[in-house]
């Protein structure tokens, strides 16, 4: 199936992704809008999704994504939205303009997702939506810019080629878009390595003010809003601490949530294959992979670890 198909007789098309969108998401959202205003330049694309952090403004055309969403017109009928790397309740805002579309696509790669839509391509065992969109696309018409979004996408969920998510078919697609010959090495440090002094200050207190619990295997650390004004950083700096702490020797588990409220907390979760986080996440109403999850949790801090712990302990048969 090529994506083109889904879409050549449509006026008007948008494009989507999730809320606090990584580089996956942003990846995807940007190749795929890339890709379609070169193959139907007489229609109308646009692309939704909130303010991706500034190191993707290397993306060609960032600055088209519409972000204001006060500005926008949600009573608008698309002929076709597509919605990535998510379903369509993590989209936030512009939800309904996927809603009312007269067609509804989704493509996903997380296992938590049972799709949504019209159409729903739901592949869990590819490494990022930015890899199964590439083969939804006709690779001859794929150009440099394109392949530098969907490059960046699959760079950042499988940190930087690291995890077990990728696979060989992942490689031989990275070697398809380097062929198109952009500064590879020069993306993947400032995308995903580099960090401002603020960013590496934070993570540092992280670290520092991490507690590992259960035998040593899990390790959990916190972020307040406090010590977000102190550091004057944002939810968009606190990236890459989760898996900083899932590299210490012995850890199964990490998690790190920071406060979004009162009594509030966005929890990301890490494994290493031996706990599956996605089933735990599920359970607070989130989701994602097995070795990378998230969720939103109301309760103090502690409170939430120990709700958290027991879906881990079953699985590393801990009383
Ligand atoms: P995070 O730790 O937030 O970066 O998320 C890790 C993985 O879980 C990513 O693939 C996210 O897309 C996914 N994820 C995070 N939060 C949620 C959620 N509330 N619902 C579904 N998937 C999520
Ligand atoms: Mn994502
Ligand atoms: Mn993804």
């Amino acid at each position: 199936m090529k994506i083109i198909e889904e879409v050549r007789n449509a006026g008007s098309i948008a494009v989507g992704g999730h809320i606090r969108p990584d580089g996956d998401c942003v990846g995807s959202v940007m190749g795929l809008y890339l890709y379609l205003k070169k193959e139907l330049p007489e229609a109308e694309i646009d692309v939704y999704l909130e303010k991706p952090s500034e190191i993707f403004d290397c993306i060609s055309h960032i600055e088209d994504i519409k972000s204001e969403f006060n500005n926008v017109d949600l009573n608008k009928i698309y002929d076709v939205f597509i919605v990535l790397d998510c379903a369509d309740d993590r989209m936030g805002e512009v939800r309904p303009l996927f809603q009312n579309a007269r067609k509804k696509i989704n493509i996903d790669h997380h296992i938590s997702n049972p799709g949504c839509g019209d159409l729903r391509i739901v592949e869990p065992e590819r490494s990022s939506t930015a890899e199964l969109l590439y083969d939804l696309m006709d690779a001859a018409a794929v150009d440099a810019e394109t392949a530098k979004a969907l490059y960046i996408g699959i760079i950042h969920d499988t940190g930087v080629l690291r995890y077990s998510n990728t696979s060989p078919h992942t490689l031989q697609i990275m070697a398809e878009l380097i062929k198109f010959g952009f500064d590879f090495s020069d993306l993947i440090e400032k995308t995903f390595y580099e960090k401002t002094y603020v960013q590496t200050q934070i993570m540092g207190r992280a670290i520092l003010e991490s507690v590992r619990f259960m035998h040593d295997r899990c390790i959990v650390s916190m972020v307040s809003r406090r010590m977000m004004e102190f550091y004057q950083v944002t939810s968009n700096d606190l990236d890459g601490i989760v898996n900083q702490l899932l590299s210490v020797k012995g850890v199964d588990c990490a998690i790190f949530m920071y406060e979004t409220g009162t009594l509030e907390y966005k929890i990301s979760m890490r494994s290493n294959g031996k706990v599956d986080v996605a089933s735990v996440a599920m359970r607070f109403g989130g989701g994602g992979h097995v070795r990378a999850a998230g969720c939103t949790m109301n309760g103090t801090y502690h409170d939430n670890i120990n709700n958290l712990a027991i879906g881990i302990a079953e699985q590393l048969d801990i009383e």
